[in-house]
Parts: structure tokens; C-alpha cells; sequence
């Protein structure tokens, strides 16, 4: 048992924790959990817990189904939602380990990531990243089911009491607070009933860890309001969708490898080139950072967010964009394509590798595009060589089919699993017919 290990052991005993949820994601990014009464915890921690992952999505071929879940000590968290007087749950992010060869099992995408991390480190790099994912928060029907009807009317940064979701905001910040979130800050978003909460820059794997709870989070407590939290990427058309924006660095030796004082962008060679990179493999990031066909519906122009290859330090239509900077701890580069209907792990990972393959191939970065690219046209696009992004799920897969790079990044047991569940939803997606051809045609034909 180690340190760590120990000192989990006595907060359990401490805040007479009885239930503990060991918690993983699967390959499409759904959290599932296992709880075990507390007293299992050191058990835990040394044989691990086994169980079925024949019924997870994508995780194994049935006649293979035993996996055995690791906690990692340092993911201990109590549920402040599940607090009673004299009981708490709490919970612990997990490593999936396969039981027959007793290695980490490569179809965990919590795995995926720490392969990313760890090519990263073999170039001596630490990887950061500070996400900001937007929500909606929609009233519920009488049988308690998601409606999409918002509970404001407030816009961008609008105050009390047009926005009248500050209350379940606070709430959802307390909550998050207590599961040792650091809060940066919280706004209402552009669209009506959609937020965003930034939480602080950590390390790629932590970060991704905080993803996967802060929207177990916001459901919760939006759900105590009565209110049903989504992040759904584009639930209203024709309004802004939500996006969950990424932003990364490289640390080295404990500085920044992206912050260059004499570059016109303050930016390093490195960062150029992790840019480079992440530009040129864009369209198979796109369908791991946009996994869903709702994604699609958003990555359109005029709503903030990203539809062509391009970075600025300016403008925000485009890809990528080069924050201000209050120091140089701070130089970074941010991603605006990713929704937060991704699978965060999968996500940084591809991400990741890609700027890292510019890295290593020491690619050219691109000039920054200045003027708002929405407004140009197919010609002057061409002129500036600027391409579209994967309009739909369809054509996102194809391309990362086709991106050998990102593919693989996925490793052997993700990569073919993803693509043929994302192929079959996109299929079905083709033969649906929706709401908009009923309005259309019923009665024009
Ligand atoms: N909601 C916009 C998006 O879909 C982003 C707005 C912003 O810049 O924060 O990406
Ligand atoms: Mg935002
Ligand atoms: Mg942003």
C-alpha cells in the first residue's frame, strides 16, 4: 500500500465514507461505475476489482469479458450530492488492467491517453490543457424529462436577474469546489440557457479526469434544481452550440516550451510546430473531437465556432487561436474544435500525438489568418489555402481512416472499434427521417 493508497484509507475512515464508485469511461465517453461498500477499498488498491467488461461498449469480445479495474489514489473524491449526516460516498477514477496478461488494458481510453503522455515525456515534454465547456441547462417536463426550453433569456455575460440560472451556477461552483475544482471563472454564454465554467490548467491526464467529472457534476446538481443540464454540442439550431474549447502547452524542466519572448507571437518554434501539426491532421481529429452527428450541426459559420483549417491570434473564426497571454507561464494555443460530447481522453490524445508528429517532423507553421474567414469565399480560401473541416460524421471518419497517424494513435483495440461504431451511428443517422422533411414535404407532396 502506498503513501497515497494510506491516506485514502483514512479519509474513508474519517468522513465515514460507506460506498465507494470506482469510475472509467468508455470508448464513446459515457462514465460507468462500479460501487463497492467502502470497506473493499484496500482490496482495492492491491488485487484491484474485477468485472464483466463484455457489457461495456467496445471494451472487449465477450469470450474475453474479465477486466479488473485499478483505483488511482490520487482521483479520491467525495460525491457532495450524496452526503448525509454520518454516511458520504465518494468516488475513485480507475485503470482497467486486463486479468489474463495482468498489463493495462489497451482498449481503456484513460490507457490511450497515457500513451499520448508518455511520448510526450520521451521528448521531454509535460503536456498541460485547460478545457472550457459550455452547457445548456433546460426545464424539465412534469415527467421530470429534458425539455429544450431554456430557463433564461440572459446573453453573454449578462448579470442577475435576466440570468436567472446564477443560483444553480453557484451551486454546480460549490459542488465542483468540493470535489477539489479550481474555479477560474463562470459566465453566462452567448446563447440563451447555455453557460460555461472554467476550471484551472493541469496536466493533460488530470485535466481529462476533471472533464469526465465536472459534467457528472453539472448534471447532478442542475438535476437538483429540477433542471436538465446537456452538452449536447448544437441542441438549438441557429443559435451558438456548445463547444468545449482546449488549450495546450508543453512544459519543460518546469518552463514553458510553448512562450518565446522574441517571436511576434511570443510563441517558440515548438509551438509552431505542435500547431503545424494539430492544422495538418485536423480533419481525423475532428472525429474524435466531434464525435456525434449533432457535432456537425455546429461546426457551421457564424456561430463562434471553428469550420476552416486555419489559426489567428485574433479572430475566433478560425481553428486554432493564439490566447493573450499574462505571462509567459501562460503562452499556450487553443484548439475550438472539440464539443464536449467527446470522449476527453480519446480527444487530448489525438490531439496530442498530432502536435507532437509536428514536433517531430519539424513542420512549417502556416501564416496566422487575420480577417474574419466566415466572410471569405471558395476563391479567396483557395487563395489562402485554407480548407474545411469534415462536414459530417461520415466524412470525419473517413478521414481518419485514411490519417494512419491519428488512426493509430487510437492504439489497435480503440481504433477499429471507434470507427465501426461511429460508422453504424452515421448510417442510421442516413436512413432517419426527421422532424425538418416532415415539416418540409408532408404536405407539399
Ligand atoms: N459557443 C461557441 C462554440 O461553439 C464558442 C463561444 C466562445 O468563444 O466562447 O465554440
Ligand atoms: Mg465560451
Ligand atoms: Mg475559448
Amino acid at each position: 500500500i502506498t503513501e497515497a493508497e494510506q491516506a485514502v484509507l483514512d479519509e474513508i475512515e474519517e468522513k465515514d465514507v460507506d460506498f465507494l464508485r470506482l469510475q472509467f469511461t468508455d470508448i464513446l465517453g459515457t462514465v460507468k461505475n462500479v460501487s463497492v461498500p467502502a470497506r473493499q477499498a484496500e482490496k482495492a488498491f492491491s488485487e484491484g476489482i474485477y468485472f464483466d467488461g463484455s457489457s461495456i461498449e467496445g471494451f472487449v469480445r465477450i469470450q474475453e469479458s474479465d477486466m479488473r479495474l485499478v483505483p488511482d489514489p490520487d482521483t479520491f473524491a467525495i460525491l457532495p450530492w450524496r452526503q448525509k449526516e454520518g454516511s458520504a460516498a465518494a468516488r475513485m477514477i480507475c485503470d482497467v488492467y486486463n486479468t489474463s496478461t495482468g498489463e493495462p488494458f489497451e482498449g481503456d481510453p484513460r490507457r490511450v491517453l497515457k500513451n499520448a503522455l508518455e511520448r510526450a515525456e520521451d521528448l521531454g515534454y509535460e503536456v498541460n490543457a485547460a478545457p472550457e465547456p459550455e452547457f445548456f441547462l433546460f426545464e424539465e417536463d412534469e415527467e421530470g424529462r429534458a425539455t429544450t426550453k431554456t430557463n433564461d433569456a440572459g446573453g453573454y455575460f449578462d448579470l442577475a436577474p435576466k440570468d436567472l440560472a446564477s443560483d444553480v451556477r453557484r451551486d454546480i461552483i460549490y459542488g465542483l469546489e468540493d470535489m477539489g475544482f479550481e474555479i477560474e471563472a463562470s459566465h453566462h454564454e452567448v446563447a440563451e440557457g447555455q453557460h460555461e465554467i472554467n476550471f484551472e490548467y493541469d496536466d493533460a491526464l488530470a485535466t481529462a479526469d476533471n472533464v469526465a467529472t465536472f459534467r457528472t457534476v453539472v448534471r447532478a446538481i442542475a438535476a437538483q434544481h429540477d433542471l436538465h443540464a446537456t452538452f449536447m454540442p448544437k441542441p438549438i439550431p441557429k443559435i451558438n452550440g456548445s463547444g468545449m474549447h482546449t488549450h495546450f502547452s508543453l512544459f519543460e524542466d518546469g518552463e514553458n516550451a510553448f512562450h518565446d519572448e522574441d517571436d511576434e507571437f511570443n510563441l517558440s518554434d515548438e509551438a509552431h510546430s505542435f500547431l503545424a501539426g494539430i492544422l495538418e491532421h485536423a480533419p481525423a481529429i475532428t472525429a474524435v473531437a466531434n464525435p456525434t452527428v449533432n457535432s456537425y450541426k455546429r461546426l457551421v459559420p457564424g456561430y463562434e465556432a471553428p469550420v476552416y483549417v486555419a489559426w489567428s491570434d485574433r479572430n475566433r473564426s478560425a481553428l486554432i487561436r493564439k490566447p493573450a497571454a499574462r505571462t509567459p507561464a501562460a503562452s499556450r494555443v487553443e484548439l475550438r474544435s472539440p464539443d464536449p460530447s467527446c470522449n476527453p481522453y480519446l480527444a487530448f490524445a489525438v490531439m496530442i500525438h498530432a502536435g507532437l508528429d509536428g514536433i517531430e517532423k519539424d513542420l512549417e507553421c502556416p501564416d496566422p489568418v487575420r480577417e474574419n474567414i466566415y466572410e471569405f469565399d471558395e476563391q479567396k480560401r483557395e487563395e489562402y489555402g485554407i480548407e474545411t473541416l469534415p462536414s459530417n460524421l461520415g466524412e470525419a471518419v473517413q478521414a481518419l481512416e485514411e490519417d494512419e497517424a491519428i488512426y493509430s494513435a487510437l492504439g489497435e483495440h480503440v481504433a477499429p472499434k471507434f470507427v465501426e461504431a461511429k460508422s453504424q451511428e452515421f448510417e442510421e443517422y442516413l436512413v432517419d427521417v426527421s422532424q425538418w422533411e416532415l415539416d418540409r414535404y408532408l404536405e407539399t407532396f
